[in-house]
């Protein structure tokens, strides 16, 4: 028929640009004014001027613009059209009130999402977001998978371990025997201490160490419970050991000079009470 689509963009019917023998091509309702002008505001094409001639393209409608109708009581038309939208043995027909909508070429803000249940558009888009969630969930997966140490040996173990970017600093990993080291090591006066330990079994069971003294399991039985399974418990472990270590180290350690006096050099008081300190007060406003 020779049309070319008229919408912003649109390369329906230009003879370079291949179109689809699906798309049909529209006249502008020029009767019915109102309808018309929504049809300029919906086309991007700023300053249009629809003739009788001009058409726009199917691609700017949603498929519920469309009626479905079988009524054509010419059998050989309606093949001939059938095949023209594909296999269908169907006629399609732009509703009365239908206005374009679609307009790819245009920014996306310009073009409105179908409502109706044979939503093209928004039927594309919650099978998007479909995807995204299985995407997601295959992530998640794999993340576990990652995560999971219950089949993997010592060696193995070692190895997720040095490739670990959330691993608390200062440990060093050893296997010894068969168990597998992960410890803090203190040198003081060149004398190497161990200041703490976890130490893994083969038959995954954690044992933990700070100073020399095995820690009860109920230190960290919020973060692993029964033998290892998973690297993330592993390194949380480890988390938990040095802190507990720097707790211990601290207790330990005699206070440095400068520490744990007030500015006027008089060792503080802790805590002070409250009557301590309304009794400072007098005393401050009776002088
Ligand atoms: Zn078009």
């Amino acid at each position: 028929m020779g049309y070319k689509c008229a919408a912003f963009g649109c390369t329906s019917g230009y003879k370079r640009y291949a179109t689809d023998k699906a798309v049909t091509f529209h006249s502008f309702p020029l009767t019915n004014k109102e309808l018309c002008d929504r049809w300029n505001r919906a086309n991007p094409r700023q300053g249009y001027t629809p003739t009788p001639h001009s058409r726009i393209c199917s691609l700017h409608f949603r498929s519920c613009d469309f009626v479905e109708e079988r009524t054509d009581s010419n059998m050989a038309r309606r093949k001939r059209k059938a095949k023209l939208l594909g296999d269908k043995l169907v006629n399609r027909y732009l509703k009365e009130d239908a206005v374009p909508s679609i307009f790819p070429q245009a920014p996306e803000y310009l073009s409105t999402k179908c409502s109706g249940p044979r939503a093209t558009v928004s039927a594309t888009a919650s099978s998007r977001l479909e995807q995204e969630a299985q995407r997601l969930e295959e992530l998640e997966q794999s993340f576990h998978a990652a995560d999971d140490i219950t089949d993997d040996s010592l060696d193995d173990i070692i190895d997720k371990l040095k490739a670990e970017t959330a691993l608390p600093t200062g440990f060093t990993v050893t296997k010894s025997d068969s168990v597998l080291l992960i410890y803090l090591l203190q040198v003081s006066d060149s004398i190497p201490t161990i200041t703490a330990c976890i130490t893994l079994h083969g038959d995954r069971s954690v044992v933990v160490s700070v100073d020399g003294k095995s820690v009860a399991a109920s230190h960290f039985s919020d973060l692993l419970k029964g033998p290892l399974r998973r690297m993330s418990q592993l390194v949380n472990v480890i988390a938990r050991v040095k802190s507990l270590s720097q707790t211990a180290d601290n207790a330990c350690r005699p206070l440095k000079s400068g520490k744990g006096t007030d500015s006027s050099g008089q060792p503080s008081q802790r805590p002070i009470d409250q009557k301590a300190q309304d009794r400072q007060a007098d005393e401050q406003a009776a002088q």
